[in-house]
């Protein structure tokens, strides 16, 4: 893999980027679409070509539960098994281990839980999670972690930090040890845990680093804790981190969440709330949040988003949009998620654009200033 720098913003810590996978391209900033469960949901990888993503993500947990990875083997990779021929990052299964299974007992030699389907038993260690991310062949695979809750004192996040380090030198051994099953590279990326501590971060970063090879991630935010201290850590990791590799803040967020984190030096973002608020009838809009749902959009027969060019605003009205998600039409999830993606990616190519032109500081004050005031943004 290889991380070219392009453009560096005079003024913040922006900075525009190529990284090269053997599957593809991916400008960054760059924003990577959750197909948790080896889709994102309602979109095929057509619209999502189309839609310029280069890379999306996938999740090693859930795969785990179902297909199961030696299923996705047998098909010939993940790509092959979704039919996605670009880049494919596979979270490690930790985070969805601690969040959503039963009765997970953590240790020194893994996480045992309960499937949270069937209640059946299972035990992850970090030589299990790069086994079951070798047979998915992800072109990024990350590391397994300890990602304590956002409110968690101090003692509990130096045991996640810890833990973390012994376990990052367990997934680096398995990858060396063990050969890829295809013709591609497979890199990991360490994930920086400390939560808001200073000291702590600064420790896991020292402890991490030696074993980045082209990116690191930087985990633990975004899990409860007070927004300040989450851009105060960001902040700090840019002082912390290589400038020679990109940077992947997990789990974040908001439009606005995603400028501010440019603004200190992220390149790599994922969310939900673009996807999974669509399908609540949450659309993101350069007019802030419109909820579709709402008496009255009932005979607004304008475009959802007067400045979007997507296959939704184009062709759909607001009326029909509000009428699809009003008797449960599967087709307004979907036309819901193409504008919902569809203004992430602009936005993600607006921010390359303004880096390019050396004009992102103006553009993105402007832009943090117009979206405060809308709640949600
Ligand atoms: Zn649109």
């Amino acid at each position: 893999m290889q991380f070219d720098i392009l453009y560096n913003n005079k003024h913040t810590a922006a900075r525009s980027a190529i990284l090269k996978t053997n599957h593809s391209n991916i400008h960054t900033p760059v924003f990577m679409p959750i197909g948790t469960q080896g889709a994102v949901k309602t979109i095929d990888p057509e619209v999502l070509t189309k839609l310029n993503a280069n890379i999306i993500l996938g999740n090693t947990y859930h795969l785990y539960i179902r297909p199961g990875h030696t299923l996705i083997k047998n098909a010939g990779s993940l790509h092959s098994f979704i039919n996605w021929n670009k880049s494919i990052l596979t979270d490690s299964g930790g985070f969805q281990v601690y969040s959503l299974s039963k009765l997970n007992k953590i240790s020194d030699q893994g996480v045992e839980f309960k499937s949270h389907l069937d209640g059946s038993k299972h035990f992850f260690t970090p030589e299990i999670s790069m086994d079951i991310q070798r047979h998915l062949g992800s072109d990024i695979i990350m590391a397994f972690d300890e990602c304590p809750p956002g409110q968690a004192e101090e003692k509990v996040v130096r045991s996640a930090v810890d833990r973390t380090t012994k376990w990052i030198k367990q997934c680096s051994d398995f990858i060396k040890q063990n050969r890829p099953f295809y013709d591609w590279e497979q890199t990991l990326f360490p994930i920086i845990q400390g939560g808001a501590f200073p000291s702590l971060r600064k420790k896991s970063t020292e402890e991490l680093l030696p074993f980045s090879q082209c990116g690191i991630a930087i985990g633990g935010l975004a899990v409860g804790e007070e927004k300040t201290s989450m851009f105060e850590t960001i902040d700090l990791m840019n002082t912390l981190l290589p400038k020679d590799q990109p940077r992947y803040l997990m789990g974040v967020g908001r439009p606005t969440d995603i400028v501010r984190s440019v603004q200190l030096g992220i390149d790599m973002f994922d969310c939900v709330l673009p996807t999974r608020n669509a399908r609540n009838g949450q659309l993101f809009t350069s007019q802030g949040i419109v909820n579709i749902g709402n008496k009255a959009h009932k005979e607004a027969f304008d475009q959802l988003d007067p400045n979007c060019k997507c296959y939704t605003c184009e062709n759909f009205s607001k009326s029909y949009l509000r009428h699809l998600f009003n008797i449960k039409e599967v087709l307004g999830l979907r036309l819901a998620t193409i504008h919902n993606l569809s203004y992430y990616m602009n936005l993600m190519e607006d921010i390359r654009n303004n880096i390019k032109r050396q004009t992102f500081s103006e553009w993105s004050m402007k832009y943090l200033k117009k979206m405060n005031d809308f709640k949600g943004m």
